[in-house]
């Protein structure tokens, strides 16, 4: 579902990793640190946490919202699946945001880095006094977003289970 006034509303922002990357630490070995994060148990993340990612990336369009989707989501070759194109992880199963229901998808690490360092994920850093401005950003919004519209957000926390789902 598209706004016609939501264009104009949020601004695209530069990718946060510059600093991060000069260290050495890259999008895709965070996202060796989320692999290893989900440990022996396939440990997962909290649901509102979950919501806030799929919000981040997803935006609420869907749900009849203003917030589009990230400039950064990409849709899969695979019908119906998306990836971040901004962390270089690729088009694959394992980089899907969102699997199917019962399985372990990107979004379900308990430790998960954003190039954007957007709300949910464990980089996470607070917009900064300017992104209130018009037009705002993405992460203004969701900062000051009602919790009730975080929680009105479907998502599937699948059992723990011992072996790869
Ligand atoms: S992980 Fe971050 S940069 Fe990638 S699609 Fe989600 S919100 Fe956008």
């Amino acid at each position: 579902m598209s706004c016609s006034n939501c264009k104009n509303k949020f601004r695209e922002v530069e990718k946060q990793t510059e600093g991060v990357l000069k260290k050495g630490i890259g999008m895709v070995q965070s996202y060796a640190s989320a692999l290893a994060s989900r440990g022996f148990n396939n440990k997962k993340v909290a649901e509102p946490t979950k919501q806030l990612r799929v919000l981040s990336c997803f935006g609420n369009q869907h749900l009849n919202g203003e917030l589009p989707p990230c400039q950064h989501l990409q849709q899969s070759k695979t019908p119906g699946k998306h990836y971040c194109g901004g962390c270089g992880c690729g088009d694959r199963d394992a980089t899907w945001l969102i699997a199917e229901p019962e399985k372990y998808s990107k979004l379900d690490h308990p430790s998960l880095a954003c190039p954007l360092m957007m709300p949910g994920f464990t980089n996470y850093k607070a917009s900064e006094p300017d992104e209130s401005e018009q037009p705002i950003t993405r992460k203004y919004y969701i900062e000051n977003i009602d919790y009730k519209e975080i929680r009105k957000i479907k998502v599937s926390i699948p059992e723990a289970k011992t072996k790869d789902t």
